[in-house]
């Protein structure tokens, strides 16, 4: 008995777009959480609520070459495979599917991505390739997961809204939103943020209080571009940093706005060279 309990709470980790086809086979409600690894609490969130409203639960752990536009920076993204397992195990996570660069572009069949004028704004903008590289990434994980729910974080907003346009024209899955999860210092997690001295961690800190006190600020009132261009020359002086953009858009559909209400303030920056990027 003791040992069949064993069995079903077992986590399978997986490689092959195969053996993951033939270990979900007959499932229904397969929940997916997409992630590079170096997990951290944010990722955790979502892994939770995939336990919570799925059957089971497919977590990928597979650092992306395409999507990076440099190739330094793909080489230092963190890697942690061991630990990352052992957090999985701990969650109680049905499958990790971490498959070799081989395995996920098997494929021949490419979705048509094409990112409109519109679209080219933010990340879009500073990192050529980079949404082109995601979308397909998530197109063929769909196709190889199969899964109902996808879960992912509004950390990466412009990331979320995209990849939901793409998934949800081309298969049957739903794009689930979760919120971002901020250690207590208000910095948002991310696996980048490994990468930072602990000094830049509490610098990075003090400029999403800013951003989080100067929305609420402005809460019933106009923000002009010629505030928010204030606002960056400040973090900029005060912080050392090098603001690649800080913008107020519209929630649903990115477009510019001057009205805190259904907006939100975008910003993408380097902390020496390291890039990081939140929303508020
Ligand atoms: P990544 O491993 O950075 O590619 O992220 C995998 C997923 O976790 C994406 O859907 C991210 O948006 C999400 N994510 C990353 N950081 C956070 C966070 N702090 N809070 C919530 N979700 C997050």
């Amino acid at each position: 008995m003791f040992y069949l309990l064993k069995y079903y709470i077992q986590m399978k980790v997986l490689l092959r777009n195969s053996d993951l086809n033939e270990a979900l086979s007959g499932f229904s409600n397969v929940g997916f959480v997409p992630t590079m690894g170096s997990l951290h609490k944010g990722h955790i969130s979502l892994i939770k609520k995939s336990l919570n409203y799925c059957n089971k639960t497919v977590v990928s752990i597979f650092i992306n070459p395409t999507q990076f536009n440099n190739k330094t920076d793909y080489k230092k993204y963190p890697r942690n495979l061991k630990k990352d397992l052992k957090i999985l195990k701990k969650l109680k996570v049905n499958f990790v599917y971490t498959p070799i660069k081989n395995e996920v572009y098997r494929s021949k069949n490419k979705i048509k991505i094409h990112l409109s004028k519109k679209d080219k704004i933010l990340c879009a903008k500073y990192r050529k390739g980079h949404f082109e590289g995601v979308i397909d990434v998530m197109c063929r994980l769909t196709n190889i997961v199969k899964p109902e729910k996808i879960f992912m974080g509004e950390k990466d907003f412009q990331q979320l809204i995209l990849v939901k346009k793409y998934i949800e024209n081309n298969f049957k899955s739903k794009v689930i939103l979760c919120k971002t999860i901020r250690d207590k210092n208000k910095l948002a997690l991310s696996s980048r943020n490994l990468l930072l001295k602990k000094g830049d961690q509490i610098k990075a800190g003090k400029i999403a209080k800013a951003l989080i006190s100067f929305k609420k600020k402005f809460f019933k009132r106009k923000i002009t571009k010629k505030l928010i261009f204030t606002k960056k020359n400040e973090l900029e002086k005060l912080y050392g940093v090098n603001i690649e953009y800080l913008e107020l858009r519209n929630k649903k559909n990115l477009k510019l706005s001057n009205r805190i209400n259904h907006s939100k303030i975008f910003l993408g920056y380097y902390l020496k060279n390291i890039r990081l990027i939140d929303n508020f």
